[in-house]
C-alpha cells in the first residue's frame, strides 16, 4: 500500500466506508469489518490513489473507460477547457461519468465569442474547428479584452477549476494579453493552464518565447502557472525549456509542467501551429500528420491545404518526434524525469467512422479512433519509468500521477484535499496494479486497446475496473467545481 501523501509504501489492509478511506493497517479484520463487506484479497499488487488527470480531452463515457483501465480516477479537461461550465457539468452529470471530472474556464472560447461572434456550446469537438478562424488569432481591442475578461471571471464564479489558455493556437497576440488573464487569475488565487506560444528556437519572430512567457507571468504576478504537455511544445529542446522551468521556480515562482510519454501529438488539423508554411519551422513535413478518424496520411502541401479548408477540426496525429530513435527516446525521457514533473494524458475523444464520439458499449464498438495516449499514458509511464528505466520508485510514480496533480487543484475547492493520497477520510479513489504485468496496449493503429495490469479501480469506493475489466453500469463519477474564497 502505498501513500504519497506520507511518504509510507508497506503491506497494508485499506478498510472502505461510504467511500473514503476509514482505516489503513495491518489485520484489519473481522473487528472493523461490518456485515456485508466485501473483502478483496490484492495480495501481491500495489494500491495505491488513483491517477488524476490534469489534461483530458475526454468528457464521454468511451474515453473515461479507456482511461480508467489505465488507472485514472479523476480526468479533467484543463488545459482548453470548456464554456459554458454550467452547461458542461449539467451535460456530464445528466449522462452519467465512470471517473470524476471538471472543466476550466475556456480563454479561447471566450475570445471566439467576442472576436469571432461564435457563440460556445460546451464542445470541445465543435471547439476544435472554431480554433482555424484567423479572427479568433488577432488582438483585442480593449473593448473586447475587458469583454472576454468579464466571461471568464462569470465562470470563475460559475465553478470552473482556473482557466485554459491555448495560447499557442493564437500564437502572434501581443503578450499583454497573456498577462492580464493571468493577473486576474492570480487575483481569484485559481490557476491558469497554458499550451504555450512558439519556443524562440524554432520561430526567432515569436513575439515572446513560449515557455519564458509562461515562467516570468508566474515570477511577476506570484499567481499559479501550470505548463501544458512540455514535451510536445519543447520537442528537441526540452533541455533549454526545462531549464527556464527550473530557474522560476528557484526564483520562488508556482510553475508546474506536465508530460506525456508519445513522440506524437494530436490536434485539430486547421491548428496555426500545423499551416504548410509553419510546419518547416518544427522540422515537419506534411507526411508527418495522421488524420485519427480514417488513418489516413497527409499526402503533401495539396493535401494539406484540402482538408484544413474543408474540415478544419479533423484530429490528426503530429509526428514531432521519432520514437524508434534512440535520441529522441531519450528527449521524452527527461521530459517525463524531470524533478516533480507530472504525468498527464492529453487524452482525447474516441471517433468513430460514422462521426458518433461516445458508446454505453463495453468492449467499444469496432472502428473507434483516438491517440494512443488516450488509452495508454499511465501504463506507459510506469512501464518506462519504473520497470524498464528504474528511474522511479513506485511511491515517485504514485506522487507523479496522483498526488502532484491534485496538489495543483487546492486552490480552486477543498474537495481536492481528499484526493491523490490515502490518509484517513481521504476519498476512496484507489488504483490497484500488478506490478509485473502493468502496460500500455495501444498504439497509434490501434489506439483503443486498454491497458493491462490495472487489475481494480475504485471511485469513491465504488467498483470501476473489476478484476481487469470496466464494470459496466458503474458510474460513480462526480463533478468537481471550483469554489472561490
Ligand atoms: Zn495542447
Amino acid at each position: 500500500m502505498i501513500d504519497p501523501g506520507t511518504g509510507s509504501d508497506q503491506i497494508a489492509d485499506v478498510l472502505i466506508v461510504d467511500g473514503k478511506v476509514a482505516a489503513v493497517g495491518v489485520g484489519l479484520e473481522a473487528d472493523d469489518r461490518a456485515e456485508g463487506a466485501q473483502l478483496v484479497d490484492v495480495t501481491g499488487k500495489i494500491v495505491g490513489p488513483g491517477f488524476v488527470d490534469l489534461h483530458s480531452h475526454v468528457n464521454t463515457i468511451a474515453g473515461q473507460r479507456l482511461q480508467a483501465r489505465d488507472g485514472v480516477t479523476t480526468a479533467l479537461e484543463l488545459e482548453a477547457g470548456l464554456l459554458p461550465v454550467e452547461l458542461a457539468y449539467a451535460n456530464a452529470q445528466k449522462e452519467g461519468r465512470p471517473i470524476n471530472f471538471g472543466f476550466s474556464a475556456s480563454w479561447a472560447m471566450a475570445r471566439a465569442e467576442v472576436l469571432s461572434g461564435v457563440p460556445a456550446e460546451a464542445d470541445f469537438v465543435a471547439g476544435l474547428a472554431i480554433l482555424a478562424d484567423p479572427a479568433w488569432q488577432g488582438d483585442s481591442s480593449p473593448t473586447q479584452l475587458r469583454a472576454w475578461l468579464g466571461r471568464l471571471e462569470s465562470e470563475l464564479e460559475d465553478g470552473a477549476l482556473g482557466i485554459g489558455i491555448l495560447q499557442g493556437y493564437a500564437p502572434r497576440t501581443d503578450p499583454r494579453e497573456y498577462r492580464a488573464v493571468n493577473e486576474l487569475a492570480a487575483r481569484a488565487g485559481v490557476p491558469t493552464f497554458t499550451h504555450v506560444r512558439e519556443i524562440t528556437e524554432s520561430d526567432s519572430t515569436t513575439p515572446i518565447d513560449g515557455t519564458e512567457e509562461a515562467a516570468r507571468t508566474a515570477m511577476d504576478l506570484g499567481g499559479q502557472v501550470h505548463h501544458c504537455h512540455v514535451n510536445s511544445t519543447s520537442r528537441r529542446h526540452i533541455d533549454r525549456t526545462l531549464g527556464t522551468i527550473e530557474k522560476a521556480r528557484q526564483g520562488g515562482a508556482s510553475i508546474t509542467v506536465e508530460a506525456y510519454p508519445y513522440g506524437a501529438g494530436c490536434t485539430g488539423i486547421g491548428a496555426a501551429f500545423l499551416a504548410p508554411e509553419r510546419l518547416p519551422v518544427w522540422g515537419l513535413s506534411p507526411t508527418n500528420l495522421v488524420l485519427v478518424a480514417t488513418g489516413e496520411r497527409i499526402r503533401d502541401e495539396a493535401h494539406l491545404r484540402h482538408v484544413r479548408s474543408t474540415d478544419p477540426g479533423a484530429s490528426c496525429i503530429v509526428e514531432f518526434l521519432d520514437e524508434s530513435n534512440p535520441a529522441d527516446a531519450a528527449l521524452l525521457q527527461r521530459s517525463l524525469a524531470f524533478p516533480d514533473g507530472i504525468v498527464a494524458s492529453d487524452a482525447g475523444p474516441v471517433e468513430w467512422p460514422d462521426g458518433s464520439i461516445d458508446s454505453r458499449e463495453w468492449p467499444l464498438p469496432a472502428g473507434g479512433m483516438t491517440h494512443p495516449r488516450t488509452s495508454g499514458t499511465y501504463a506507459r509511464s510506469i512501464r518506462m519509468m519504473v520497470r524498464e528505466q528504474g528511474a522511479w520508485s513506485w511511491l515517485e510514480a504514485f506522487r507523479r500521477c496522483s498526488y502532484l496533480p491534485a496538489r495543483v487543484m487546492d486552490s480552486t475547492t477543498p474537495a481536492f484535499a481528499a484526493k491523490g493520497h490515502l490518509g484517513i477520510g481521504a476519498d476512496a479513489d484507489i488504483t490497484v496494479i500488478d506490478p509485473e504485468r502493468v502496460t500500455d496496449q495501444a498504439t497509434y493503429i490501434d489506439s483503443t486497446r486498454p491497458s493491462i495490469g490495472i487489475d481494480y479501480v475504485l471511485v469513491s469506493g465504488e467498483f470501476v475496473v473489476r478484476e481487469g475489466d470496466i464494470v459496466i453500469d458503474a458510474y460513480p463519477g462526480r463533478g468537481l467545481r471550483g469554489q472561490l474564497r
